[in-house]
């Protein structure tokens, strides 16, 4: 069996909710999702390049209120990170 059970690395609690969205607000009535970018530093006049943004998802301790937050979809941030390496 390969149930894992998530715990909280600060008190060791069980009662995690899990992938709870996490989001910027811009102004009152609109919101984006809070994003980690890569490839932002390679932009320029010869070499333009947009950055590759991917949104983060957090996840709470219920216990202790406990935040960590991670990159929701990390083979894909993994794969466009080793493809801006290449280019260099
Ligand atoms: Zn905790």
């Amino acid at each position: 069996m390969s149930t894992e059970t998530l715990t909280c690395s600060r008190c060791g609690s069980d009662r995690i909710i899990d992938d709870a969205k996490v989001e910027d607000r811009i102004t009152a009535d609109r919101r984006a999702s809070l994003d980690v970018m890569i490839g932002y530093r390679k932009a320029s006049m010869l070499q333009p390049e947009k950055p590759q943004r991917f949104p983060l998802a957090a996840r709470i301790c219920g216990s202790c209120g406990y935040t960590e937050l991670y990159v929701v979809d990390p083979d894909r941030m993994w794969s466009a990170s080793k493809k801006l390496t290449r280019k260099v």
